[in-house]
């Protein structure tokens, strides 16, 4: 097989690798983590050997064993010459499907090989997090940005200024006089009463188109770049005003302001951003896990645990389901319905059929998939409380109307 790399991940790459967890082919699926201090991978490659030793043992006498053996043959050739590069290295590959990928990830993935049917993919979907892209709507009466992050880089931005009198015309013209906040202004307010609140009015319908025009492209920006999060910077009263114009949509996306130093510089704010942007992440995964486990206690809408999700997932019930990836949980397959199941069911209580153990965060992606159910994963505080009900759980989809 030819073999290549290892590159770079992209967001792009691994949109294009994660659809192969439902691929009917076999794979070999490698995560490895690289140590800082291991220069010469002579580590990685020593704790690469011993986990393949062990798949080859377990694939000894099977159907699979010939295939992977040619995997493993060409996958040690490759890393035998692999220089660090990255937190963690994976590698997805598969002659049958004549595909081979050999990618750095930009998080540090945990150590896991396995051969079988379909890409393991859940650590690129935890890898796909770090591209998650945010955006940040600056917003000031005459003027205003939209800037959207991706992988801590500035992947989008828009500048707009705004046609408002008393802005472009300072130095001349009428508008001058009146230029809000200028001492003239003041001045005419106090003599000139009604001409002056009526040029307040004409600034301010301007002001308003402008916000206007600015949450328009706001939301072609949302829908090209699948934007989830969105914070908002500027003046006090242009973010008030701005936030009449949001469509429930926008408004739902809105994670708060962003206090941004004006003399801080785009490497500042961009540290801001992303910043607040995992913040939100954590605060929002904690949320979710929160409102599982009560809704799961009470019955409504929600399971938790190895068992109830399984169910609830497998007879399409389930709108997210959700898991904590750090540590996989075993379960059973039925080989005749490939139903998955909770690890006592050492039958399956559908077709009678003995069961084969399985890693469950192994098959769920493609499960899920299929079913077209959301996938997210926790970290941290939020996984430590899904790990209470064997780190699985899902959202229900509202029942359906009678
Ligand atoms: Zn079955």
């Amino acid at each position: 097989m030819q073999t290549s790399g290892p590159v770079k991940a992209s967001a792009e790459a691994l949109r294009g690798l994660i659809p192969l967890a439902r691929s009917p082919q076999q794979f070999l699926s490698v995560y490895m983590q690289v140590p800082a201090n291991d220069d010469t991978m002579n580590g990685l490659r020593l704790r690469l050997a011993s986990r393949l030793e062990n798949l080859a043992q377990e694939l000894a006498g099977t159907p699979l064993a010939k295939a992977f053996t040619e995997e493993r043959r060409a996958l040690e050739g490759f890393v035998k010459s692999v220089r660090p590069g990255g937190s963690s290295l994976a590698i997805i590959s598969s002659k049958e499907a004549g595909v081979w990928s050999a990618m750095w990830l930009p998080n540090s993935a945990e150590d896991h090989v396995r051969f079988g049917r379909g890409a393991y993919i859940l650590p690129l979907v935890d890898a796909l997090d770090e591209w998650e892209p945010v955006g940040l709507v600056e917003v000031h009466k005459d003027k205003a940005r939209i800037l959207v992050l991706e992988a801590d880089r500035v992947s989008e931005s828009h500048h707009f200024e705004a046609d408002v009198p008393g802005k472009n015309r300072v130095g001349g013209g009428a508008g001058a006089r009146y230029r809000p906040g200028s001492i003239g202004a003041e001045a005419q307010h106090s003599a000139g009463g009604g001409a002056a609140a009526r040029y307040e009015r004409h600034v301010q319908t301007h002001v308003d188109q402008h916000l206007k025009e600015v949450a328009h492209e706001l939301d072609e920006t949302v829908r090209r770049t699948n934007l989830r999060r969105i914070f908002v910077a500027g003046a006090v009263e242009s973010r008030t005003q701005f936030r009449t114009h949001l469509n429930h949509e926008l408004a739902a996306k809105l994670m708060g302001d962003l206090p941004v130093n004006p003399r801080g510089g785009d490497a500042a704010l961009i540290g801001q951003l992303s910043q607040a942007s995992r913040q939100a992440e954590r605060d929002q995964e904690l949320a979710l896990i929160q409102e599982i486990v009560t809704r799961a206690e009470k019955n409504q809408g929600a399971v938790a645990g190895i068992a109830p999700t399984l169910a609830a997932l497998q007879d399409r019930q389930v709108r997210t389901l959700v898991l904590a990836p750090e540590t996989s949980q075993e379960g059973r397959q039925c080989p005749a319905c490939e139903r998955l199941l909770p690890p006592e069911d050492i039958v399956c209580p559908r077709c009678d059929a003995k069961t084969r153990r399985v890693n469950l965060w192994e098959e769920l992606p493609a499960a899920a998939m299929s079913l077209d159910v959301a996938l997210e994963l926790v970290h941290g505080q939020a996984a430590s409380d899904l790990w209470a009900y064997e780190g699985i759980g899902g959202l229900l989809k509202p029942p359906a109307a009678h």
